[in-house]
């Protein structure tokens, strides 16, 4: 178990999980003068499965934390552009200078997760990594009031907790252990490989969109770039199970992309990652002395790249919540992320359907934006009712 400082038995507040969502509950929550502490069963700066690209409501958190400066000092380069190109007809989007954000970033996760954790820390967070939920605490009634974790080194604790927030992702074990219901599921989901090149420079987020595929292009760290193909996860054994680079060079090929020309020049660094797909979901995600966020929560398919910035939102509004100390606030939280959240939802649905025409798409497209433009606005109200937690 390696811990950020020596453990206390008893925390204001546990959460499982240390990277979006957890670390942005822990540093809201620790700066609002709560006792918390994070535990992962992962190592500190770890990387995971993403392919990095912020929108602007995830940016604009990252700023008003105090975050974002680490990601720029770390030389994430800034996205001022957005391009979706139909069969190869470009339409482009400038990120225009508002609300605080001046450009978009996609920081990898060994940056990005690190830098949220580090924030909370110096907040005043504990965080333990190699450490495992293995149960929880409850009392008479039922209610949860802690966690057993157990180490990597055979080590097990009970930790007492007024609340214990599940921020453990997609195959949340909180959320097996409260059994919290699916309240609302997908019928989609596409399957995503990706993988970084040298010498392949992009301005801008490209996003290319075929009948029944799709690309993408993100900047990234290191003067890479995040290259994923996309397809319906009904195909993934067909296109990606006998040999994963020669369906991802085939999906390449067909989507027409215009960069595909150019990685002739271009080197791949390290292996490609792969992704099958799953279909979204919202969970119950509030109930006596527990709360759930970030994919754990509510989990939507990756193709329109809003996970982070969901999970970085939805952070902010859970821990107004807990600041508040009451059970009808979490239930709100709840009930209020489901009526925020499902407008985008459904769009992301649609589109990892690959049942659509490219005018379809660019209609689609369309209403994913307004989704966006409504979450930075409901975020800006919520900056007017308070500044912080
Ligand atoms: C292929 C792919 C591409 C993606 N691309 C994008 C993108 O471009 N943009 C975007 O915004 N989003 C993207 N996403 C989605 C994004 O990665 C997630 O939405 C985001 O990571 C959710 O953050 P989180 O903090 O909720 O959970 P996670 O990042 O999943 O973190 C959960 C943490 O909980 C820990 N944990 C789990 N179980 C336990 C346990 N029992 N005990 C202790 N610790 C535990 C894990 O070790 C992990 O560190 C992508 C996802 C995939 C799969």
């Amino acid at each position: 178990m390696m811990t950020s400082t020596t453990l206390r038995s008893r925390y204001d507040a546990v959460i499982v999980g240390a990277r979006p969502a957890g670390a942005g509950t822990a540093l809201l929550l620790s700066r609002h003068g709560l006792r918390v502490l994070m535990v992962d069963r992962g190592r500190y700066g770890a990387d995971t499965l993403s392919t990095h690209a912020l929108m602007r409501g995830g940016v604009l958190q990252l700023a008003r934390w105090g975050v974002l400066p680490r990601i720029q000092a770390a030389g994430t380069p800034p996205v001022r552009r957005a391009t979706f190109l139909y069969s190869g007809e470009p339409i482009s989007v400038p990120i225009k200078p508002r609300d605080g954000v001046d450009a978009l970033y996609a920081p990898r996760r060994t940056v990005l997760d690190r830098a949220i954790v580090d924030v909370a820390l110096e907040a005043g967070a504990h965080a333990a990594y190699g450490t495992r939920l293995a149960g929880l605490l409850r009392d008479a009634s039922g209610r949860v009031r802690g966690v057993i974790v157990s180490g990597d080194d055979g080590q097990t604790l009970e930790i007492a907790a007024d609340v214990v927030v599940g921020a453990d992702g997609l195959r949340s074990t909180v959320a097996s252990l409260v059994n919290a219901a699916i309240t609302h599921a997908g019928r989609w989901a596409a399957a995503n490989v990706f993988g970084y090149w040298s010498g392949l420079p992009v301005d801008g987020y490209r996003w290319y969109y075929h009948p029944g595929l799709s690309v993408g292009a993100i900047p990234t760290n290191d003067g890479l770039t995040c290259l994923f193909v996309s397809a319906p996860a009904r195909r993934f054994a067909e296109i990606f199970r006998d040999d994963v680079a020669a369906g991802y060079q085939r999906v390449l090929e067909e989507s027409g992309a215009d960069l595909v020309p150019a990685m002739k020049n271009a080197m791949l660094i390290g292996t490609l990652h792969g992704f099958p797909g799953q279909p979204g979901f919202f969970r119950r995600s509030a109930g006596p002395g527990w709360a759930l966020v970030g994919d754990a929560a509510y989990f939507k398919d990756p193709i329109t790249a809003h996970g982070i910035t969901d999970a970085l939102i939805d952070a902010e509004y859970l821990a107004r919540a807990l600041a508040t100390g009451t059970d009808q606030a979490l239930e709100a939280y709840d009930a209020g992320r489901n009526e925020r959240a499902r407008g985008l939802f459904e769009v992301t649905d649609r589109i990892a359907s690959f049942e659509w025409t490219l005018d379809e798409a660019r209609k689609e497209h369309k209403l994913l934006s307004e989704a966006m433009a409504a979450e930075v606005k409901a975020l800006n109200a919520m900056a007017m009712e308070g500044a912080s937690v």
